[in-house]
C-alpha cells in the first residue's frame, strides 16, 4: 500500500488540531499493539490447538487475553474514529494498564520484572489523554499494585515504587507540557506568517491590478498621441505643399520677374518649407511606426540608386560649409540588393544631413559595401565625418524619439530629435542594425548593416 494511502486511514479529521494529532498518534499505537495482539493470537492458538486435550493453562489464558485485547483494540479504534480522541485514549490507557497486569506472575507485576512497564500506560497518558492524565494513569498503576499487593499473602504494597509512579508522571506532565507548549508557539508563528503572507499577496495583487489600468491608460494615451501627431502632419503638409507650389512659381517667373531683395526672401521661404516639411514628414513617419502603419517594400535594386541624388541634394549642403564629401561604392558588392530601395534612400539621406549639419571642419566620407568580417553575409551603409563626435553616455540615447544631445553644438542646428530614431526603426524593421562608433572631438561613424537575402514585405 502507498505511504500516503497509509497514512490516511491513521488520520483523523479534526478541528483542533492537537486532537487530531494526538488521534493520529493513538491510531499508530494500536496498530502497534493490533499486530502484537495478533501474532500472540497466532503463535498461542498455535500452541493449544497442537496440545487439543491437555492445554497449557498459561497458553490458552495468553491466548484469551490477547483476543480480548483484540477486540478492545478494535473498540479504541472505533470511538477514536467516530467519537472522541481523549475517551479512546483513556481507555486504551487502562487497556495497557490491564494487559500489563495480567500478563505475568502477580508477585512480578507487584513488585518484580514488570513493574517497570507501568510507566508505559503513565508516559502515554501524558501524551494521549492530557499532561495532567500522567498523574491519573500513575494513580492507577499504584492502585493496581496495591490491590495485587494485598491479595498476595506476605506482599505489602511497595511505597518506593508508587513513589517512583510519581515521580516518572511529574517528568512526563513537563515534558508532554513543553512539547505542547513549543507546538502552539509554533502554530501561532505559523498563522501569523500566514496572515502576513495573505497581507502581502492582496498588496501585490492590487498594485499589480493598479499597474495594469495605468499601462492600459498610457496605451490608450499613446494610441492618442500616434493618432493626433498623425491628423496633424497630414493636415500640415497640404499648405505647407501649396507654399511650395507657389514658391515654385513665383521662382519660374509665372507672377513676373523678381528683384534681387523678392529672390532672396523667396529663397528663405523655400529653405524653411523644406525645413518645416521635413519635419512633418518625419512626425508623420514616426507615428506611423508607432502605430504599426509603415510598410517595408523590398525589391532590387543597383547599390548606385541608394546614391544617385546625393551629391545634388544633401551635397549643396556639404559644399556651402566648405566640406568634403566622398562617396564609394565597393566594386565586390553584389549585385542586384534587395530592400526597399526608397526607405533605404531615406535613411542614407538622414545620416548625411546629420553629419553636414553637425560637422564644421573636415569632411564626410559615404561608404557603400560588403559589412566587416563579424557579418560576413550582410553589406553596409556607412557614414562618418569630423564632426565633434558624440560621448559614451549620449550613444543610445540619440535614438530615442526627441532625445537630443544636451550641448551648444546641437542647440545651434534645428531638428527635434526624430532622425535618428526613425532610422533605428526602419532598419530593424529591415532585420538590419545601426551601429555608432564615435569620440568626442574626433568624428563619428555611423554604420547600417543589413542582410543580403531577399527580405519578406514588412509592417510595423
Ligand atoms: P536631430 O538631428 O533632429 O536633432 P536626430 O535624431 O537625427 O535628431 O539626432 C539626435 C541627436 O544626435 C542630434 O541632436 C545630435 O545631438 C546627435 N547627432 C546625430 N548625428 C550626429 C553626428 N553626425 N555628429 C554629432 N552628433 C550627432
Amino acid at each position: 500500500m502507498e505511504l500516503g494511502a497509509f497514512r490516511r486511514i491513521l488520520e483523523v479529521s479534526s478541528g483542533d488540531p492537537d486532537d487530531a494529532r494526538r488521534r493520529q498518534l493513538l491510531n499508530i499505537l494500536i496498530l502497534g499493539l493490533a499486530v502484537l495482539s495478533l501474532l500472540t493470537i497466532l503463535i498461542t492458538g498455535a500452541v493449544t490447538a497442537s496440545q487439543m486435550r491437555h492445554p497449557d493453562p498459561a497458553v490458552l489464558m495468553a491466548f484469551l487475553l490477547s483476543l480480548a485485547a483484540l477486540a478492545a483494540i478494535v473498540m479504541v479504534f472505533v470511538i477514536n474514529y467516530l467519537w472522541s480522541g481523549r475517551i479512546a485514549s483513556a481507555l486504551f490507557v487502562v487497556m495497557l494498564t490491564v494487559i500489563i497486569t495480567m500478563a505475568d506472575e502477580p508477585s512480578e507485576v507487584v513488585n518484580g520484572r514488570s513493574v517497570f512497564l507501568f510507566t508505559i500506560p503513565i508516559l502515554m497518558a501524558s501524551v494521549l489523554v492530557r499532561p495532567w492524565a500522567a498523574f491519573a494513569a500513575a494513580g492507577l498503576s499504584s492502585a493496581v499494585v496495591t490491590i495485587m499487593a494485598l491479595r498476595l499473602p506476605g506482599y505489602i504494597p511497595p511505597a518506593p515504587t508508587m513513589l517512583g509512579f510519581c515521580a516518572f508522571a511529574l517528568i512526563s506532565w513537563l515534558s508532554a507540557r513543553s512539547l505542547e507548549d513549543a507546538l502552539n508557539e509554533l502554530r501561532a508563528m505559523n498563522r501569523e506568517l500566514d496572515q502576513r503572507v495573505e497581507n502581502r499577496t492582496q498588496e501585490l495583487r492590487e498594485a499589480n491590478e493598479e499597474l495594469a489600468r495605468a499601462n492600459d491608460r498610457l496605451r490608450e494615451l499613446d494610441r492618442l498621441k500616434s493618432r493626433f501627431v498623425s491628423m496633424v502632419s497630414h493636415e500640415l503638409r497640404t499648405p505647407l505643399g501649396a507654399i511650395q507650389g507657389f514658391a515654385e512659381m513665383l521662382r519660374a517667373g509665372i507672377y513676373g520677374t523678381l528683384s534681387d531683395k523678392q529672390d532672396n526672401a523667396l529663397h528663405r521661404i523655400e529653405r524653411n518649407t523644406h525645413r518645416l516639411l521635413n519635419i512633418v514628414n518625419d512626425l508623420l513617419d514616426q507615428a506611423r511606426i508607432e502605430a504599426g502603419e509603415l510598410s517595408i517594400h523590398p525589391e532590387p535594386f543597383a547599390p548606385e540608386a541608394l546614391v544617385e541624388d546625393l551629391e545634388t541634394t544633401v551635397g549643396v549642403l556639404a559644399e556651402q560649409k566648405g566640406l568634403d564629401m566622398t562617396i564609394a561604392i565597393e566594386d565586390d558588392l553584389p549585385r542586384p540588393l534587395y530592400g526597399d530601395r526608397d526607405r533605404l534612400h531615406q535613411v542614407l539621406v538622414n545620416l548625411t544631413n546629420n553629419a553636414i549639419k553637425f560637422t564644421d571642419t573636415g569632411g564626410i566620407q559615404i561608404r557603400v559595401g560588403r559589412a566587416d568580417g563579424d557579418h560576413p553575409s550582410h553589406w553596409a551603409m556607412e557614414v562618418s565625418d569630423t564632426g565633434p563626435g558624440i560621448s559614451e553616455k549620449d550613444q543610445d540615447m540619440i535614438f530615442t524619439p526627441f532625445r537630443r544631445v544636451d550641448d551648444s553644438i546641437t542647440r545651434e542646428h534645428m531638428g527635434v530629435g526624430l532622425g535618428l530614431s526613425i532610422v533605428k526603426q526602419l532598419v530593424e524593421l529591415m532585420d538590419g542594425e545601426v551601429t555608432l562608433e564615435s569620440k568626442l572631438g574626433e568624428g563619428s561613424t555611423f554604420a547600417v548593416i543589413l542582410p543580403f537575402g531577399h527580405p519578406q514585405r514588412r509592417d510595423s
